[in-house]
């Protein structure tokens, strides 16, 4: 019998590998602003066509990229961001991996252009199925302006797997405002086929949170605030009046990365007790900064899922810190709803 075993081409490779990256527009959308938020830009630009099936583009004034970096930065694990495995536990940017943008050039046809302020010319860069087809210098202005087009144009199978453009919409909004919500001092835009849903100018973080996520937490927002050797914690909690019968609305970030923990979640949902109906759902947006090295984020590709060196006590903290700014708010108590 004859042996069986080949070595995938390139592009068979990074396609597969894409699809832990890249499984739907959101994916890209997240990627892209974190890259924008890792070279320093103080505004970015989102626009999509058709829920970004088509068309979704990420326009930042950070630092941009040189014309080698240019090429490199779509290279399976090309990453300016770690060298050696120790600094993936002192971890200070979004991303890490070096996956995103050679998965997004393995399922799109994207065009890049780049400038970095002290080069005379930028770089524009055409690439398809992982490889240049175009390669010019370009005027551009310094930061860096990538446009994904025809998501999964080369896997049908995987583009029939997309929802609706609504339902696709919803998960772009999502990733948006997990992003803009840790970064209130950068302004960011959302534009869909034209229409800018969102125009998010620099702020604090009260003003982010209700240019996000509605003027109803306007004046209904509980400051959260502590600090130990160990971690710090900051945020909002919302009045016990705002719980909502639906989820949503809360969000956890851990060195400014968006996290999700049923554990945490029951820390916080804990610090409520008798305060709100048993079945419904406080709004929060709370910030945990601890020691890179408390925490491994490498867990899943998206990051969402880490684990705590300790996580008993940052239960402990959250549900304290959270009791405590409750406490401090009702002090002049106004329970005029319903229990
Ligand atoms: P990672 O973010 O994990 O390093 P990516 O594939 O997302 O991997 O990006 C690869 C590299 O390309 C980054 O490390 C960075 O050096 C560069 N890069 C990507 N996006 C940008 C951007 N918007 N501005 C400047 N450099 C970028
Ligand atoms: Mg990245």
């Amino acid at each position: 019998m004859s042996d069986k075993i080949v070595l995938l081409p390139d592009n068979i490779a990074n396609q597969i590998a894409a699809g832990e990256v890249i499984q739907r527009p959101a994916s890209a959308v997240k990627e892209l602003l974190e890259n924008a938020v890792d070279a320093g830009a103080t505004e970015i630009k989102l626009i999509v066509s058709e829920a970004g099936k088509t068309l979704l583009q990420v326009i930042d004034n950070g630092c941009g990229m040189s014309e080698t970096d240019a090429r490199m930065c779509f290279e399976r694990h090309a990453t300016s961001k770690i060298k050696n495995i120790d600094d993936l536990f002192h971890i200070k940017t979004m991303g890490f991996r070096g996956e995103a943008l050679a998965s997004i050039a393995a399922v799109a046809q994207v065009t890049l252009k780049t400038r970095r302020e002290e080069d005379e010319a930028g770089t524009l860069l055409e690439v398809e199925n992982s490889v240049v087809q175009r390669q010019e210098p370009v005027a551009t202005p310094k930061g860096t302006n990538i446009a994904m087009k025809n998501l999964f144009f080369n896997i049908p199978a995987r583009r029939n797997f997309l929802k609706s453009n609504a339902a696709e919409m919803r998960h772009i909004v999502e990733e948006f405002t997990r992003v803009a919500m840790a970064f209130p001092e950068i302004r960011f835009t959302l534009t869909s086929n034209g229409q800018e849903l969102f125009y998010l100018e620099k702020g604090s973080l009260k003003q982010r949170i209700v240019q996000l996520l509605g003027n109803s937490y306007n004046a209904k927002l509980v400051a959260v605030n502590e600090e130990t050797d160990y971690m710090n914690i900051h945020g909002f909690v919302g009045k016990p009046e705002t719980a909502k019968k639906t989820r949503g609305d809360q969000y956890f970030f851990v060195n400014n990365r968006f996290i999700k923990s049923a554990y945490l979640n029951h820390a916080v949902m804990s610090a409520y007790q008798e305060m709100i109906p048993a079945d419904s759902f406080p709004m929060y947006v709370l910030f945990i900064d601890i020691d890179p090295s408390q925490v491994d984020v490498n867990v899943h590709p998206t990051k969402q899922e880490i684990k705590f060196e300790d996580e008993k006590i940052v239960y402990a903290f959250v549900q304290a810190a959270v009791k405590h700014a409750l406490a401090q708010f009702s002090i002049t108590p106004t329970l005029d709803f319903d229990l």
